[in-house]
């Protein structure tokens, strides 16, 4: 288990994390390999709950999907399958429609991948080779999937930020061919960089900066690797979190006809490593590294060749998503989709006081809140004109991956989806005036959020430090991703009587205390009132998209506008 947010920790005060930042292609989750035989679990009863959204209701079913039946609802495991009977049970129970064709669920095949080092990562500048130290000072790591990947006398260039970004009019790959080549960027981008609030979205990470996207990029423009320099500021946490991130096995999804193309060799060196590489190749690293915030930027060769090796051993698995609909009265070919992650981080052997990760918060909450939203679209007398899809999906801690299979390979189509709804790890502190909006100013449905809240008396904020990117830490991600609006919204924490400090404090105890720990548990002395009203806020603003005829927008400036601009205009 890692624990890798407690550097940032003041920092997020507001904002209760679900995902932990790997900063590889995926975290391993600490469930046991799957190879058990398993006997039929015994079915969960399901408990008495009102088609009102109501604090009482949530606690029953956060209660129930957090207890130890269901194991920590590892992927592969028991858990699985506890977790799986119940929610279909409930979709039944509730009244919905299958969500895809006649099933309840969406299988989900999955690849776990153990990489090792064959070769380290070496630079070779003139008669000079600078060997570099695995894990210590690189990691390196493919997504190929093959079972020795290498690179050898690769030509070395570096492209600042590694950003093509046609609304920013950027494009650090102008005027060099990266084909074959290994390619050394940034993380972040260049807003965070310049601290020019025009410039992308100033200190709040856009998906440029991502690290994830940096690899995407490096792989549309055909380069053999892509190295990330890090830097503690850009990134947001420290080496050893790459470091940890990197080791153990890595979760995907397995490539088939059609997958986007993937860099052959990925990773990341130390800053130190990068500062020496650029000296010994005769340049100075800082002044090359301050063009890279600036429209002067132009990508350069470091006339020097990189080589490494790593071996794979591959895995195949499966899981599920689960999925139940409420059919529109008027529109029923159009989509509005709740999602909240069902996996969690299943048992561990090495807490011998408590070995269920019951993730309570993480995320029982949001499985109470779709089932909430469930019974609640469920029993209304006047159906929704659009029909709604709850998705629970699965392999969420492995890396967003069930969010990602479903985004990839939608039961309907994107075109007709018309927002996404996501839900992950509600606060728990009570009744806030503040509802805090994950990715703020990204697209129109927070203007539906700000009315709703409104009538609620509270209103939207941002969160605390967008320069995380926690926008791209939840499964709503993938739906943005591949352009279809996505909201990430819970409440923030300002008590509503008790204001903010208190707030704070339940949320720091949160993530100091339980966050990704067996101690993620339900409590009876929790207030959710302000959950409840979180959950009623994200029904209205479900409802109201789903009444109307509207199809809301990205904003301006978004970085998923092309794409659906691009969909919707076919
Ligand atoms: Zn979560």
């Amino acid at each position: 288990m890692k624990r890798v947010l407690l550097a940032a920790l003041p920092l997020s005060l507001a904002l209760i994390a679900c995902s932990e930042e790997a900063a590889s292609p995926a975290p391993a989750p600490a469930t046991p390999a799957p190879t058990e035989v398993q006997a039929a679990p015994e079915p969960v009863a399901s408990p008495e709950t009102s088609p009102a959204i109501t604090a009482e209701d949530l606690a029953a079913q956060i209660r129930t999907v957090s207890s130890d039946a269901f194991e920590g609802r590892g992927p592969g495991s028991k858990g699985e399958t506890v977790t799986l009977a119940y929610l279909q049970q409930e979709f039944e129970r509730m009244g919905l429609t299958p969500g895809n064709g006649d099933s309840w669920t969406q299988d989900v095949p999955m690849v776990e991948v153990r990489g090792e080092i064959a070769e380290p990562l070496t630079f070779q500048v003139g008669d000079t080779a600078m060997e570099l130290k695995a894990l210590d000072e690189f990691v390196l790591g493919s997504a190929l999937l093959d079972p020795e990947v290498s690179i050898s006398g690769s030509e070395v260039v570096f492209a600042g930020y590694g950003v093509v970004a046609p609304e920013a009019d950027w494009n650090d790959y102008s005027g060099i061919d990266p084909k074959g080549k290994t390619v050394i960027v940034l993380v972040n981008d260049p807003g965070f960089g310049n601290g020019d609030e025009s410039l992308f979205k100033g200190k709040a990470m856009t998906y440029y900066g991502r690290w994830t996207y940096k690899f995407e990029e490096c792989a549309r423009q055909g380069a053999a690797a892509c190295i990330i320099v890090h830097e503690t500021a850009g990134a947001s946490y420290g080496w050893e979190v790459v470091r940890n991130g990197w080791s153990g096995p890595q979760f995907d999804l397995p490539r088939g006809e059609g997958s986007d193309p993937v860099v052959p060799m990925a990773g990341w060196i130390s800053r130190d490593s990068a500062v020496r590489l650029f000296e010994a190749a005769g340049m100075d690293f800082n002044a090359i590294r301050e063009t890279a915030d600036t429209r002067q930027f132009e990508a350069v060769a470091l006339n020097a060749t990189a080589s490494g090796k790593v071996n794979n051993e591959v895995r195949k698995a499966d899981s599920k998503n689960v999925l139940g609909k409420v059919v529109g009265s008027t529109h029923p070919d159009e989509y509005i989709i709740y999602t909240a992650h069902w996996d969690h981080l299943g048992r561990t052997f090495g807490n011998p006081d408590d070995n269920i990760y019951n993730g309570a918060i993480d995320n029982g909450t949001g499985m109470g809140a779709l089932l909430e939203l469930a019974e609640a679209f469920a029993s209304d007398p006047e159906p929704p004109k659009r029909s709604i899809l709850f998705l629970a999906v699965t392999l969420e801690e492995s890396g967003l991956l069930g969010s990602r299979w479903y985004a990839e390979n939608p039961v309907y189509p994107l075109v007709k989806t018309v927002a996404n709804i996501n839900m992950d790890a509600f606060p728990v502190v009570g009744p806030t005036k503040d509802v805090v909006v994950v990715g703020f100013g990204s697209s129109e449905l927070e203007n539906v959020l700000a009315d709703a809240a409104t009538e609620q008396d509270r209103q939207i904020v941002q969160e605390p430090t967008p320069e995380n990117g926690f926008y791209f830490r939840s499964d709503h991600f993938n739906f943005a991703k591949v352009g279809v609006p996505a909201l990430y919204a819970k409440g923030g924490i300002d008590h509503r009587e008790k204001g903010k400090e208190y707030g704070s404090e339940l949320a720091v105890d949160y993530v100091t205390n339980r966050y990704h720990k067996p101690a993620d548990e339900f409590s009876e002395d929790w207030d959710l009132s302000g959950m409840a009203q979180d959950v009623q806020l994200l029904y209205a603003v479900g409802k109201r998209v789903a009444d109307s005829d509207g199809w809301p927008q990205w904003l301006e400036g978004s970085e998923f506008k092309a794409r659906r601009d691009a969909m919707m205009a076919e």
